[in-house]
């Protein structure tokens, strides 16, 4: 059964991330927070959870790609956290393997440093920027 989020089924603008690449050993995620429309939290990690839910025991890789990431969307903090939370439980972060950060910037380094001290994980340990 292929997940359906009811908000994006409304406006597929909503939330952006969804499975990029599906391959025999992994399964590649893409993630861009700028282009998400919706930033109702409860919305955001119902998709997200359902999406990778359908995952189902395969490693995974997550690209996030921060292009356009600005002051603006640096405000949804608490978003991007319970985000992190919800990625950094057992179920998803054992399998997985890397996460990719494309388009950074300035800000998105502001995010990162903030949000480290409520995970405590080794989530950031997978993350590379490029
Ligand atoms: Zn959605």
């Amino acid at each position: 059964m292929v997940f359906e989020c009811d908000m994006c089924k409304k406006d597929p603008k909503s939330h952006s991330f969804f499975k990029y690449c599906d391959e025999k050993e992994r399964n590649t995620y893409y993630c861009c927070p700028v282009k998400g429309t919706n930033t109702n939290q409860e919305g955001i990690l119902n998709h997200i959870k359902g999406v990778l839910d359908e995952n189902n025991g395969k490693k995974w890789i997550l690209i996030l790609d921060f292009k356009g990431y600005s002051i603006k969307k640096i405000i949804e903090i608490s978003n991007s956290i319970e985000i992190v939370k919800l990625v950094s439980r057992e179920e998803y972060n054992s399998l997985l393997e890397q996460v990719n950060i494309i388009n950074s910037n300035n800000y998105v380094k502001i995010l990162c440093n903030t949000i480290k001290p409520y995970v405590s994980n080794d989530i950031f340990d997978k993350v590379t920027f490029y």
